[in-house]
């Protein structure tokens, strides 16, 4: 099965359908199933390698041969509700709570589970098809996030439960796009590198979400000016931990 794909949307089309098609889309291939990072097994990053790695799933699309895409810092800038929706939900809300409370943790927002009819900023659907079919491709999963300058104002998160073993990692890789994690990394161990498929987020994982959510890191900072204010955040996370 495929993996997921995060699109991104102005606020012109929310209240649409649910995005089946958006507008940036990385789908990873199968062929990297059996691509290993050697040095992303363990501790022991160095500053560099980790500034790379934020620099690359905050502003860089990994399967696209590097070219930059949007390329400015997008982010939550209040807190989230968040619903449970779709297909066998009960059976899944702890494993989401206990997911959601992490990422709160590392973000500083907030994110309450509140019922569908309370407008939800972040929903997340569970279906039982098999797949998505998103740009004519099949995938397990994706992310489609709303922004309105910069600002993430909604996202949704789709997730087949055809393949029970999936639900972790893909619940954890879309998060990281929901929160405004674009992009994909094969630098370190990271439930947004595809070839590891990680069930939950790692170390590395968290850091990103820190820094992206440190108030230093401003809204709509591009990716140039981003570069010395991610590299001294990590520097400082690192001498701390
Ligand atoms: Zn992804």
């Amino acid at each position: 099965m495929g993996l997921d794909c995060w699109g991104t949307m102005s606020l012109g089309r929310l209240g649409k359908s649910p995005v089946r098609v958006p507008r940036f889309r990385w789908c990873a291939s199968l062929l990297l199933t059996g691509f290993l990072v050697v040095a992303c097994q363990g501790g022991g990053q160095s500053d560099e390698r980790l500034t790379r790695f934020i620099d690359e799933v905050m502003f860089w699309g990994y399967f696209d041969n590097h070219v930059p895409q949007r390329g400015r810092v997008a982010k939550w800038t209040a807190d989230l509700s968040v619903s449970v929706e779709g297909h066998d939900a009960g059976r899944y809300l702890s494993r989401i709570e206990a997911q959601l409370e992490r990422f709160s943790e590392w973000t500083g927002l907030g994110a309450t589970i509140t019922d569908t009819a309370s407008s939800p900023s972040l929903k997340i659907i569970l279906m039982a098809d098999d797949d998505f079919l998103v740009n004519r491709e099949h995938v397990s999963c994706y992310a489609s996030v709303y922004t309105k300058a910069d600002r993430i104002v909604a996202a949704e998160v789709h997730i087949s439960l055809a393949e029970e073993e999936e639900f972790d990692h893909c619940l954890s890789h879309e998060l990281m796009h929901a929160f405004g994690l674009r992009y994909h990394s094969g630098i370190v161990q990271s439930t947004l590198n595809p070839a590891h498929r990680e069930a939950y987020p790692t170390l590395w994982d968290e850091l990103a979400l820190q820094v992206l959510y440190d108030a230093r890191l401003s809204l709509s900072t591009n990716r140039v000016e981003a570069g010395s204010i991610i590299q001294d955040i990590v520097r400082e996370h690192m001498a701390g931990s």
